[in-house]
């Protein structure tokens, strides 16, 4: 990957003086699970494939922002492997100037056929999505069948990709009972662990409210059976780390509703249809996919993204306003 200094001058600084220099890009809206947090079950509407941004437009957009001094992207979704040649797209993307960190969010459930295509396409890091190891549970509240996602988290370890981190969503009365498990897995295998709290969202915002823990409660828990010191990871991501002593294992704490996180916010979003949204829980957006389609000229492209990053909103309001966000996570690209 190009870790040149390509445009070491351009920068997007918000009007609360954020450097945005992370986008997540979301490569489908569609998903083959149906966590009940973030997708209701049944659900089918999805964005039609003639709005999805092309891997051409893909890579306009994002060359653009790599012009403009963003140097970090994460590809997620939807499920991002769900996407036909997304090793292609990661094979462009990791080609481009100016992007020197491409990481991928997973639920895993293919990551056994593409752990190997990703390494070799440039991928280092991943995230996959586990909240629990028990099957039945799985089941429960993804619609699917955990073996997949094991064999998936073995093969990635095996083809070299690392860090892993795994995200698991603390949910009351759902897996409050199996924090512990999860660490004694992170430690066999040299996974990162980091819990998030549920954030209400679109239709799923109820069900998820109604299982809300405040982390501190799961830091406190793990306190009794771990001792566990102040920890950082690089990134600068939005999770505040701790690490059980004598071990190499971190846990990180995303905690957007208990202690949120905005005057840190170094993002923005892509979604699949060419969407820009500024923030994940607001509605200030920019529609990207006609002027591309229109035939804007680069240093349009690269004006219209300046401009749009003077209407990032300061903060989301999930705890002040919850259901105020109608779009689910999957649509925006968690
Ligand atoms: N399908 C991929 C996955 O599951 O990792 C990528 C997309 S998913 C939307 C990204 C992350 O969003 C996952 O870690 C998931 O647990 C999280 N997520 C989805 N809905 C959520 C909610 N309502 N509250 C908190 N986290 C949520
Ligand atoms: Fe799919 Fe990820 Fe949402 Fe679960 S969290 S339904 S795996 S997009």
């Amino acid at each position: 990957m190009n870790t040149g200094k390509h445009n070491e001058h351009a920068s997007l600084v918000d009007p609360f003086g954020r450097r945005i220099e992370y986008v997540r890009l979301s490569v489908t809206d569609k998903c083959n699970l149906r966590c009940f947090y973030c997708m209701p079950r049944g659900f089918k509407d999805f964005e039609q494939p003639e709005h999805w941004l092309t891997y051409n437009e893909i890579e306009r957009v994002i060359r653009a922002f790599t012009e403009l001094g963003v140097a970090r992207v994460r590809l997620t979704g939807g499920e991002p492997l769900g996407r036909k040649n997304i090793a292609e797209l990661t094979r462009r993307l990791t080609a481009l100037p100016g992007l020197n960190d491409l990481s991928l969010s997973t639920n895993a459930v293919l990551l056994d056929r593409y752990a190997h295509d990703l390494h070799d396409a440039g991928i280092s890091r991943i995230n996959v999505s586990l909240d629990t190891l028990k099957p039945e549970r799985f089941r429960t509240i993804t619609g699917g069948e955990l073996r997949p996602v094991l064999d998936g988290l073995m093969t990635a370890k095996k083809a070299g990709l690392a860090p892993i981190k795994i995200n698991m969503v603390a949910m009351k009365g759902i897996n409050d009972d199996e924090f512990e498990d999860m660490v004694e897995f992170c430690l066999e295998h040299d996974f990162t662990l980091r819990f998030i709290e549920t954030m209400p969202m679109g239709a799923t915002g109820e069900d998820a409210a109604d299982h809300y823990l405040d982390l501190q409660e799961v830091k406190r828990q793990l306190a009794e059976s771990y001792d566990l010191i102040p920890g950082v990871m690089p990134g600068g991501g939005p999770a505040r780390y701790v690490q059980v002593r004598n071990t190499n294992l971190r846990i990180g704490f995303i905690t957007p509703i208990s202690q949120h996180f905005c005057e840190s916010c170094n993002r923005v979003r892509v979604s699949v249809d060419g969407t820009l949204y500024l923030c994940l829980g607001q509605d200030d957006k920019v529609e990207l996919r006609p002027l591309l389609r229109a035939g804007i000229t680069d240093d349009a492209l690269k004006a219209v993204l300046t401009e749009a990053i003077a209407l990032k909103p300061e903060k989301h309001e999930f705890r002040d306003k919850p259901g105020q966000v109608v779009r689910l996570m999957s649509m925006t690209g968690g």
